[in-house]
């Protein structure tokens, strides 16, 4: 019997029409056989089955991300509207306090829900292999500047410091796709000023010495460290998993807990990889070099 984990899967069968033409010793040769076959044809039948696995769940997880994506879209289009309307509505000027408070929250909930669409949206594009980076030329200090700029305005409302520190010398432009990184950075930014209540963040651009440089490529260093509230070291792996988030992190109102997932993949695929230092009620620093 062809035997694999206590069960009978066929026969070895062996025939002569001489009487008594086998001997104990053939028997046990053929018994060896025959265990060996039988293991030799359970591993092919179980590696079949996880090829087959595997295939579906490629196949599931595509038909999940066409779907997000084609969902985001269908409820970008509406809530356009309904953001557009509330912008126009408040134009007026004989509008009541409760009226335009009413209108505020009806634009505030909007945004929120246009971020967490489009998160949804880039984070089904990764995963489906359809976020590609569309590299320009452009001009590093003004686009830093750009960056900056809006994050500036941000920490004047909370009363912490800002701090660009462009450390020379910088090349004057650089070859990136300039939506995705500017995204990355604003993300990494926003996080450090909503998880600082007092002191600073510091924006770092700085050239690295890497493996990678050469006379035409340069790595540079983009580092943004900040004086909050810090991440504990167990959660430092699970922080950059979609929809992970610290107690600190799930008490904020605003965030979903995607950007991180999305500025690592992004990072990724620019052959790099998000790294982060943080200790609890010091500060964290995140950085990666391109
Ligand atoms: P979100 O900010 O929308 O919650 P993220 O993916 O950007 O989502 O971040 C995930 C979590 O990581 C946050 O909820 C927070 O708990 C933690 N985190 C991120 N950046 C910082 C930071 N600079 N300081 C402290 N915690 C942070």
């Amino acid at each position: 019997p062809l035997i694999t984990r206590g069960e009978a899967i066929g026969a070895l069968t062996v025939q002569s029409d001489k009487p008594q033409a086998f001997s104990q010793a053939d028997i046990a040769v053929m018994q060896t056989m025959a265990d060996q076959l039988a293991i030799a044809i359970g591993n092919a039948r179980l590696y079949a089955a996880a090829q087959e696995a595997q295939r579906a769940a490629e196949v599931a997880n595509q038909a999940k991300s066409e779907f997000l994506s084609s969902m985001s879209h269908e409820l970008r289009t509406p809530l356009n509207g309904i953001l557009g309307y509330a912008q126009i509505l408040k134009r007026d000027k004989d509008l009541t306090a409760l009226q335009r408070n009413g209108l505020n929250i009806i634009q505030q909930s909007g945004e929120h829900l246009l971020t967490l669409i489009n998160d949804i949206l880039d984070l089904s594009k990764i995963e489906a292999r359809k976020l590609e980076l569309y590299p320009t030329d452009f001009n590093l200090l003004d686009f830093i500047e750009g960056v900056a700029g809006i994050l500036r305005i941000r920490t004047q409302e909370k009363d912490i410091g800002f701090t660009l520190d462009t450390v020379p010398p910088l090349p004057e432009a650089i070859q990136a796709d300039e939506k995705r990184l500017r995204q990355v950075l604003i993300n990494l930014l926003t996080n450090a000023v909503k998880f600082t209540d007092r002191g600073s963040i510091t924006f770092r651009i700085q050239e690295i010495e890497s493996p990678r440089t050469t006379d035409t490529i340069k790595v540079l260093r983009f580092a943004i460290s900040d004086t909050g509230v810090g991440i504990a070291s167990e959660q430092l792996d699970r922080i950059f998993e979609p929809f992970e988030q610290t107690e600190a992190g799930k008490r904020q109102a605003e965030g979903t807990g995607l950007g991180l997932a999305i500025s690592r993949r992004i990072v990724r695929l620019m052959e790099s990889e998000l790294q982060v230092e943080s200790q609890v009620g010091v500060g964290s620093t995140f950085w990666f070099d391109v």
